[in-house]
């Protein structure tokens, strides 16, 4: 890759458009062909029951979501089809059409014993009595025609035919044939009803094992098929048209007689499809739009989607969105989140958000976004992938082997039904399944009968939770989350589903090994993070929240971002010029390429209150540290060469007089020279305007001096290396500007610890300890107690530890390659390391101050920590106002926003701040004459000033009179704030009359 100009570690999977890298993002979707049942919130006077199954069937990318209702008082079950308009059927309609079963074969597949579950019994009778008769008699055929007359398009339409494209495009589309249907429905009507007696308990739609993932592939497919097939609509309709339009004009010129040219023989396919030429016209007028509309969706993330997409994506808008190269964490999160839905975002929901035990091992339970987004936007753990198909050869196979396990063809109650991919294949007596489970893992995880990806989920029966209906369910589809487990009974790899992970018991270590009930190891404790999460040292030490700080700020923080940086254009680049490995490592920073785009600085941090400039968060920095490249880095901007009007082009030159206008910055390509300083309002670069006929400057408008740092001509002949002739070129200006650490910069440790830099000291000043160490960092004491951060106190430890032997020191979470444990502790550890070299077992130190040179009184905790530099820099937020800042016409305020030199809030909580220091001053200054300062006159009698008017007595003299108090006696000059004379305009206005006292 490195060759072609492109990253090295380049993983692709992202679309370019217009210049900018769009990622497709992962949704959360229901799991497909299951059947899920639900209660849902009704209000007192809807005359339906709360309990309805909810089954999202899925066939080769195309979706259809059925829902079975239940209506107890009226005593009906309908299935709820969204297809083309919104249909409610009458459940055994359908059963009817599908297969010919009489109501006692029914009763056996849906009760089962009626001895044995009476109250189920009831409920089955009292569905059967509340039809009508006619509909009872029915006949199979009769049924199927009822049903396919209610589809018919057309009335010519034959129902029979109308009937079986009903059930075989929109009926449970993911099973081929009637009876599987036939039983898919009877297995969602049984839980229906278990549910609806109280003998099982609602699905829960939140919970992650009832969860799939929309891939990337999944959406574009979707893309492409909405696409094409609008457009194959357009060119049916409008080739019906042009033939039409075409025989019309053909049987006109044959009545009229003036055949064109009779010699030459007609096109027998002149006036069809068939024609050539039509064709052509159809393709052009038609098959256009496809590549635009692609287009749109990618760039702008909204999909052009009818109905049944819409159901389809959940979200439909902000699915495709722009990956953000910041870092190279940042960038490789994007391909490894998956969003709840759009439909989540905007409520206050709490359910969606809520972390559910189910997604142990797949979801990251610490990287996600706090705020708005938390626990909408899920990033899947670092083990975690995404499963195929499975192999449809062996797919084949499964049915056999079940029955070679000992598996029966009938399923009906009290038989344990075993499901393909919401198929009914068999059942097993109760007592039986425990074994066939077993043996059907065994064969799996071998891998050679049946695919190593099946998902095998055995739903047990139990008096307590859900499940005293218990069914075996095996997955074949893709789109699963996988992840990998020891299967302890033959030692190997198995991977396994959220579905299938809530009914397995899976051990840490020896310690929660249960003899006879576990069947699987977690092959590391750290599964159940990202790699986000994983990249946190000693993260089990810290607050949880502290660590979700972290994994929004690592994805912050400047960095190596690409090595790619001269082959591309990107509007802006971080770039931290001395980055590090950090010592103090987990085993994700190897695992993966961080340590080439390493994210941070190894820096000298000492734990002490100092002079007061570290209170708050503020961090005290050692100035030299700073001039010798610690945090040192620079932002990269591209800026573009564009031109007013065709036939204008970039030259400093004039083409009239051939003269050289020779200005200072700029060569005779019109272009700033590479390594140039251009400050503000230098000429940045320069063109020749064809309507002015002249040459023009382009002059530099931002506030900071930049320096050259690449010109690329982009378009035209200049790519082929003529610059200055080519005509109408255009110009990508690199440029570079060093943003050395500054007071107000942000930095932060791994550890969510972030501060700001509040004062830069030259070493001469700092404290220092015996050995002649300076600090290049101190912050203070006061940032632990609250934030229980403990994992930074050790990573400094670490650090040290490894500073003064020369190794890396580990440390990953839960001392997982260490072996650090509840007696082998890291603190001891590092702690004998640090004794060892003869330094104090907890890391402290005395320390010399460096103004007095007096040795400072407690002993200070000093230690390597690895500190990121984060992007957020005071050169791009302060801001400043005087009393010459512009200001909003109508209120005389001062107007937003910082580019424009506008004011921002100041509050009551700014307000509070400097009364209570009693710097009464400070407020009149910025609330009055930075603000909207103003004179008015005023009546000092009747305390009015709107009334007060001014008439002009000829020349420079001019009279001021009360009208209230028809005087000028007491009238005089005052100076308030522009809004108040605004508030009593508007007072008076609603006839409340506001005067003011002395
Ligand atoms: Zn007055």
């Amino acid at each position: 890759m490195a060759a072609l100009g492109e990253e090295f570690y380049e993983i692709g999977g992202y679309f370019v458009m217009n210049g900018n890298e769009r990622v497709c993002r992962m949704t959360i979707a229901q799991k497909r062909n299951i059947p899920m049942v639900m209660r849902r919130s009704i209000k007192s006077h809807d005359k339906v029951s709360p309990n309805k199954v909810c089954i999202r069937s899925v066939k080769s990318g195309y979706q259809i979501i059925q829902w079975l209702l239940l209506d107890p008082v009226g005593g009906k079950l309908i299935i709820r089809i969204a297809v083309k308009g919104d249909y409610h059927i009458d459940f055994f309609l359908i059963l009817k059409a599908l297969f010919n079963a009489t109501e006692k074969q029914l009763c056996d597949l849906l009760v089962g014993n009626r001895e044995e579950n009476p109250t189920l019994f009831e409920m089955f009778q009292f569905l059967l009595r509340n039809r009508s008769p006619e509909d009872r008699l029915m006949s199979h055929h009769e049924a199927r025609i009822e049903l396919g007359s209610r589809f018919a398009k057309e009335q010519s339409e034959d129902p029979l035919q109308s009937c079986k494209t009903f059930l075989d495009d929109f009926l449970l589309i993911h099973l081929d044939n009637d009876l599987d249907k036939f039983n898919a429905l009877i297995f969602a009507c049984r839980r229906l009803l278990l549910l609806q007696v109280g003998q099982i308990q609602p699905d829960d739609p939140d919970s992650f094992h009832l969860h799939e993932i929309t891939t990337p592939a999944i959406v574009c497919g979707t893309l492409l098929q909405n696409v094409l097939s609008t457009a194959l609509k357009h060119s049916f309709s409008y080739s019906k048209k042009l033939v039409s339009k075409n025989e019309k004009s053909s049987t006109r010129k044959s009545k009229s007689g003036t055949e064109a040219n009779p010699a030459v023989p007609k096109d027998p396919n002149e006036n069809t499809i068939h024609s050539p030429k039509l064709w052509n016209l159809v393709l052009a007028r038609c098959m256009g739009n496809v590549g635009p509309a692609i287009c749109t969706a990618v760039s702008t993330g909204n999909f052009p989607v009818s109905f049944v997409e819409k159901v389809w994506l959940n979200a439909f808008s902000g699915i495709f969105i722009t990956a953000n190269r910041i870092n190279m964490l940042q960038f490789m999160s994007h391909f490894r989140v998956a969003h709840r839905g759009q439909q989540f975002a905007d409520g206050k929901l709490l359910e969606p958000r809520r972390l559910k035990p189910t997604s142990w091992g797949f979801i990251c339970p610490v990287h996600t976004p706090d705020g708005t987004l938390c626990g909408l936007v899920n990033h899947i753990t670092a083990s975690t992938r995404i499963s195929d198909q499975c192999n449809r050869d062996l797919v084949k196979n499964i049915p056999r082997v079940c029955k070679e396990l000992g598996m029966l063809d009938d399923s009906s109650p009290p038989l344990v039904p075993v499901l393909i991919e919401g198929a009914t294949i068999g059942g097993f007596p109760r007592d039986q399944v425990d074994e066939f489970v077993q043996q059907l893992r065994v064969r799996k995880v071998l891998g050679e009968e049946i695919p190593s990806t099946l998902e095998i989920a055995y739903h047990k029966f139990s008096r307590f939770d859900n499940t005293q209906h218990p069914y075996v369910f095996l997955g074949v589809s893709e789109c699963r989350l996988v992840r990998p487990v020891n299967y302890l009974p033959l030692g190997k790899i198995e991977y396994i589903s959220p579905f299938e992970q809530a009914h397995l018991h899976i051990c840490l270590d020896k310690d929660s090994f249960i003899k006879g009930k576990t069947t699987h190891q977690e092959s590391s404790k750290t599964n159940i993070l990202s790699v986000l999460g994983n990249l946190t040292p000693f993260s089990e030490h810290n607050q949880s929240p502290r660590n979700i700080y972290e994994c929004g700020m690592a994805k912050q923080s400047m960095a190596n971002p690409m090595f790619s940086a001269d082959f591309r254009s990107d509007t802006k680049i971080f770039k931290l010029e001395t980055p590090q490995k950090p010592i103090a490592r987990t085993f994700m920073q190897s695992e993966i390429a961080v340590d080439d785009y390493a994210f941070g600085t190894n820096a000298i941090v000492a734990v002490v209150s100092h002079t007061g400039h570290d209170m708050e968060d503020g961090m005290i920095m050692c100035k030299d540290s700073m001039q010798r490249g610690f945090a040192y880095a620079s932002v990269y901007s591209t800026e573009k060469a564009t031109m007013p009007s065709d036939g204008s082009f970039l030259t400093s030159v004039d083409p009239n007089t051939n003269v050289d206008r020779q200005f200072d910055t700029v060569d005779s390509h019109g272009l700033p020279r590479i390594g140039e300083f251009i400050q503000p309002s230098d000429v940045f670069y320069s063109r020749y305007d064809v309507e002015k006929g002249d040459v023009k400057i382009v002059p530099w408008k931002q506030e900071k001096t930049i320096i050259i740092d690449r010109v690329t001509a982009v378009s035209g002949e200049a790519t082929r290396g003529n610059v200055g002739n080519a005509q109408n070129v255009k110009a990508n200006i690199m440029t570079r500007l060093p943003v050395p650490p500054n007071i107000g910069d942000k930095f932060a440790s791994r550890h969510g610890q972030k501060g700001i830099c509040s004062l830069l000291v030259p070493a001469v000043d700092m404290p220092f300890s015996s050995s002649g160490i300076v600090p290049d960092i101190i912050i203070n004491p006061n940032a632990f107690p609250s934030r229980m951060t403990i994992g930074m106190l050790i990573e400094s430890m670490a650090g040290k530890s490894g500073a003064i032997h020369g190794t890396m020191s580990d440390a990953s979470t839960f001392g997982t390659s260490e072996g650090f444990n509840e007696t082998h502790t890291p603190v001891a550890h590092f702690g004998k390391k640090l004794a060892h070299a003869g330094y104090n077992y907890f890391g402290s130190e005395i320390l010399i101050d460096g103004t007095t040179g007096e040795e400072m009184k407690a002993e200070i905790f000093i230690g390597i920590v690895y500190y990121q530099r984060l992007k957020h820099m005071v050169i791009d937020k302060y801001q400043s106002r005087s009393d010459l800042g512009p200001i909003d016409q109508k209120t005389k305020q001062p107007i937003k926003g910082r580019k424009r030199g506008g004011g921002i809030r100041f509050g009551e909580m700014e307000r509070d701040a400097l009364l209570s220091h009693g710097t009464a001053g400070i407020l009149r200054d910025r609330l009055l004459h930075c603000s909207d300062d103003s004179h008015a006159w005023m009546c000092k009698r009747c305390g009015r000033f709107f009334n007060v008017h001014v008439f002009q007595q000829g020349g420079q003299k001019f009279r001021v009179v009360c009208s209230s108090c028809k005087s000028d006696r007491f009238v005089d000059l005052v100076q308030i704030p522009a809004v108040f004379t605004f508030l009593v305009r508007e007072l008076a206005g609603l006839g409340i009359d506001l005067s003011l006292k002395e």
